[in-house]
């Protein structure tokens, strides 16, 4: 079975309460409603024509539900986990979800975690690369670590489209067409150099764009950014390896035991591909566009 782990799935009541709280302390651009009872069949009719068994659902670059206000923030996460997961409830052999968390506050975000996980029964934890311009790989986000490392969970992390805050990048218009990808080389960055994947092994870890720029940079990093010179457990294109998403198609991932105890048999696979933002094709209507057109949109309401 193929299964698409990067669906992007945007209620109308979810984006609603995002553009009354600003997600990020952002702007949002016009962002399409994809919970229409013909949105929902035509995404099933494009999974099916290219053979996409299963997809797992998070919420798109600038869609993560958090915001400094922990009260709406919490609200928020709430929502869109309860929103995924109902239509999980409607289509459970077609569609697992990710728990989004109210970041960046981090004991609401181990509730609701727990909630996710244990009562709506989603597969992993969304997380986007920073949380309010800071590296979720921070000390503060530690304690998320912990859990999902106690439980043997799995992080999707996801761009946010911040252009990893630098104006080289955002004042050119880019942080859609080029920052994302090097929001997902810098988060694999950080993890390699906080150690994180070995302070917590049990973490299935998926970045993906196939990991950004870093299959293009491992022997650099072994090269610059040695063992010896940053005290790391093992040269960084081991970790990069390990904890990334190598080529579309041939893609690799240790089973997430979360997967395999929510999804049964069909789970059993460890070839999954990797899509970009998950449209199966392209649509014409911005309205009613899958996540491809969600990134434009994001560039285009920042340029
Ligand atoms: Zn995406």
């Amino acid at each position: 079975m193929i299964i698409d782990m990067h669906g992007h799935y945007h209620p109308r009541s979810y984006l609603e309460a995002l553009a009354r709280i600003g997600p990020g302390g952002r702007p949002l651009g016009n962002h399409p409603e994809t919970d229409d009872e013909a949105h929902i069949q035509e995404r099933l009719e494009m999974m099916e024509q290219a053979g996409v068994g299963m997809q797992g659902l998070s919420p798109a670059a600038g869609r993560a539900p958090y915001t400094g206000d922990e009260g709406l923030a919490i609200g928020a996460a709430r929502l869109v986990n309860d929103l995924d997961a109902a239509l999980v409830n409607r289509y459970p052999d077609k569609f697992k979800a990710y728990v989004s968390l109210p970041l960046p506050h981090i004991d609401a975000s181990l509730r609701e975690l727990e909630r996710g996980l244990d009562a709506l029964g989603m597969v992993g934890v969304n997380m986007h690369i920073s949380a309010l311009d800071r590296s979720v790989a921070e000390d503060e986000f530690l304690p998320l670590y912990e859990e999902i490392d106690r439980r043997h969970g799995m992080i999707f992390y996801h761009p946010c489209g911040n252009g990893i805050c630098s104006p080289l990048i955002t004042d050119y218009g880019f942080s859609g067409a080029v920052g994302t990808s090097m929001e997902d080389t810098v988060i694999a960055l950080h993890l390699i150099a906080k150690k994180i994947p070995s302070r917590y092994p049990n973490i299935t870890y998926i970045i993906p764009h196939l990991g950004g720029l870093i299959p293009m940079l491992l022997q650099r990093l072994d090269n610059q950014f040695s063992m010896g010179q940053h005290n790391l457990p093992e040269p960084p294109s081991v970790t990069a390896r390990r904890s990334t998403t190598t080529p579309l198609a041939t893609a690799r991932m240790r089973r997430s035991p979360a997967l395999g105890k929510r999804s049964g048999p069909t789970t059993s696979c460890r070839a999954v591909i990797f899509r970009c933002c998950s449209p199966l094709k392209p649509t014409r209507e911005p309205s009613r566009g899958f996540a491809r057109r969600d990134c434009r949109s994001r560039t285009s309401s920042r340029s």
